[in-house]
């Protein structure tokens, strides 16, 4: 099964594409999440993709386009894959379908969740993560203990650099303009599954599911 969780910041695109990951057994390939760990780790890619990152804006394409072929060919994805983050831009979608094309391959569903703004704003610079496992917290509706010590592993809860209210804004934007154009490329080619994000995880995991197991 090859998934693709399309959606702006926020939405749940990365919680919900572990929980399919862990229920379909196969790997929820997260672009944010492979550059976070670049930069971590002061790689050259990492260096490059920090500023563009900190300021709110797209990796340029080319990068994702070679990060995204390299994981493809990884061994783990040769049942299927959800993306979570990609492809963000046209280019990037265009470029997937012709990697996929060269291996037969086709994306089977776009899941398109779907949050009003305010809330998305309100979600973003509320979430703390784990600096270690990604576990997502939220200081309003799931706060992280007082000592700031993940509750799965003990790691360091901290705020993502991206998630202070300038940057979300600029991310929320740059979403409208370069990626919410992905809706209608993959509804031109029915794949496009329209999912409310508004509720608790499970609820949400639930519509989604239902809809891949209805299809
Ligand atoms: P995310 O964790 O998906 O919110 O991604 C965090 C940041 O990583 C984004 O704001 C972009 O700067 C960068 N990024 C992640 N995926 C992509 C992509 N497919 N294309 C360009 N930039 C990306």
């Amino acid at each position: 099964m090859q998934i693709i969780m399309l959606g702006a910041p926020g939405t749940g695109k990365g919680t919900q594409g572990n929980l399919l990951s862990k229920h379909f057994g196969i790997p929820n390939i997260s672009t944010g999440e492979i550059l976070r760990s670049a930069v971590k780790q002061e790689s050259p890619l990492g260096v490059k993709a920090k500023s563009f990152m900190d300021a709110g804006e797209l990796v340029p394409d080319d990068v994702m386009i070679g990060i995204i072929r390299d994981r493809l060919r990884e061994a783990d994805c040769e049942n299927g894959f959800i993306l979570d983050g990609f492809p963000r831009t046209v280019p990037q979608a265009e470029a997937l379908d012709h990697l996929l094309s060269a291996e037969e391959i086709d994306i089977e569903h776009v899941i398109a969740l779907e949050v009003a703004e305010d809330a998305l704003v309100m979600r973003l610079t509320s979430r703390r993560v784990c600096s270690v496992c990604g576990k997502d917290y939220n200081v309003v509706s799931d706060p992280p203990p007082a000592d700031m010590k993940c509750r799965i592993c003990g790691g360091e809860i901290i705020q993502r650099s991206d998630d202070n209210e300038a940057t979300v804004t600029k991310r929320l934007d740059v979403y409208e303009e370069k990626t919410a154009p992905l809706k209608e490329y993959y509804e031109k080619q029915s794949k496009l599954r329209h999912v409310s994000g508004v509720g608790n995880v499970e609820e949400v995991q639930d519509r989604i599911r239902e809809i891949l197991h209805t299809l």
